[in-house]
């Protein structure tokens, strides 16, 4: 096998619409560059076409490798798995509905060759996408910062080139709840942003609904912060102090001026319900914390594949076929 230069990662989730174009830019760039490549396209459990035109282009075109896996398992498990078979040197990881321009590759290539281990791409603006998207990606990206230790750049998706270094790395972190930006900042090594306009998609609707994008910011806050749990700690205690004082308080005038302690039923049902909401929400915090360890308790491989095409000879770290 010749040594491949360059992999670049494609997730495909019902991408038939976008598919021939995607790989049509991608070849167009990849043959203009020069360097050795190839195209890994991971079909994420596609119910539409997707898996049979990544296979027929399998046949035409031996740069286009393509990971089937078995069911549906997230665009996150989906890069990973991209990231595990590669052979490349570097590797790219880009969306499979061109949002992220091709033609950036050979310039991210050419920063890698300035001595730079990953170049992530950095939205300077996104087009296309509603307020609502724009709005709530623009705040979580802030809120993780805050919350965590890790240097997690804002305004940054999974475009980027790694070196084979970091993605070496990456293998060694087996956890299932993925936030692999958060992931590659946390492992470290040299790294640089280069600054990109995000366009429109080329087609079909965007595979990350509300569900989608609410577990992918809890995979966030929770694999790289504490501070929900000490904020639960701290509004306990908080508040049991308040509560003792005002313990307190009752008591000292049920002893001292038994009549003027009143007795009222609205009151009394307003401190409930509010005590009731805030257990909830403490348990609720930590309830996630323990779904997140259970999970890594089952230690269930992170996807299962049912195909590999023109990879034959290839081994995942995490699973064999
Ligand atoms: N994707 C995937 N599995 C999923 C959801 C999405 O592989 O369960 C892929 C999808 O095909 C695309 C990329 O992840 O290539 C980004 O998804 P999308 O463009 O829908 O997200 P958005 O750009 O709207 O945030
Ligand atoms: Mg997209």
């Amino acid at each position: 096998m010749d040594k491949i230069v360059c992999s670049v990662i494609v997730p495909m989730y019902n991408e038939e619409a976008v598919i021939m174009e995607t790989y049509r830019r991608l070849t167009q760039v990849m043959e203009n560059f020069g360097e050795s490549y190839e195209l890994v396209f991971i079909n994420d459990g596609s119910r539409d076409k997707t898996r049979e035109m990544i296979s027929e282009l399998c046949k035409s075109d031996q740069h286009v490798k393509m990971i089937d896996f078995a069911r549906n398992f997230g665009h996150q498990i989906a890069i990973t798995a991209g990231m595990d078979y590669a052979a490349g040197d570097c590797m790219v990881i880009i969306d499979g509905d061109l949002q992220d321009p091709p033609e950036l590759i050979p310039e991210m290539v050419k920063i890698w060759r300035s001595g730079y281990d990953v170049v992530y791409g950095k939205r300077k603006s996104r087009q296309g996408e509603t307020f609502f998207k724009k709005f709530t990606a623009k705040s979580f990206y802030r809120l993780l910062r805050g919350m965590t230790d890790v240097d997690i750049p804002v305004d940054t998706g999974d475009f980027r080139l790694i070196d084979r270094r970091v993605c070496e790395a990456l293998k060694q972190l087996p956890e299932r709840s993925r936030y692999v930006r958060g992931l590659m900042s946390w492992v470290g090594f040299k790294q640089t942003a280069i600054e990109f306009e995000r366009s429109e998609r080329f087609a079909g609707e965007t595979k990350y609904p509300l569900k989608k994008m609410l577990k992918l910011a809890m995979d966030g806050i929770m694999s790289f912060s504490y501070k929900p749990l000490k904020f639960a700690s701290y509004l306990g205690s908080g508040i049991s102090l308040i509560s003792f004082i005002y313990l307190i308080i009752v008591l000292f005038q049920k002893v001292f001026f038994p009549t003027s302690a009143t007795s009222g039923w609205a009151s009394l049902i307003a401190v409930s319900l509010f005590f009731n909401g805030i257990i909830l929400l403490m348990l609720g915090i930590i309830g996630e914390y323990i779904g997140r360890i259970y999970d890594e308790a089952k230690g269930r491989p992170l996807y299962i594949i049912s195909e590999l095409k023109n990879m034959d000879d290839r081994q995942s770290p995490r699973f064999k076929l």
